[in-house]
């Protein structure tokens, strides 16, 4: 075990916190709030995708 494995972990422990699926709009979050997806994560989930997109796609 180095450093280099503690990195790993690390970053795979964040990627848990995402879905693997979505929910959709008026379903329960994914995140057992509760709340609908739609009223909780997803603007959160869009800006982070919309950020991902002007990173890997460039200036549109
Ligand atoms: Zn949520």
């Amino acid at each position: 075990m180095g450093l280099f494995d503690r990195a790993l972990n690390l970053l795979r422990s964040n990627e848990e916190k995402a879905p693997a699926q979505k929910p959709g709009r008026n379903d329960a979050c994914w995140c057992g709030s509760g709340k609908k997806y739609k009223k909780c994560h997803l603007p959160e989930d869009e800006m982070k995708a919309a950020k991902a997109c002007s990173l890997n796609c460039g200036p549109t």
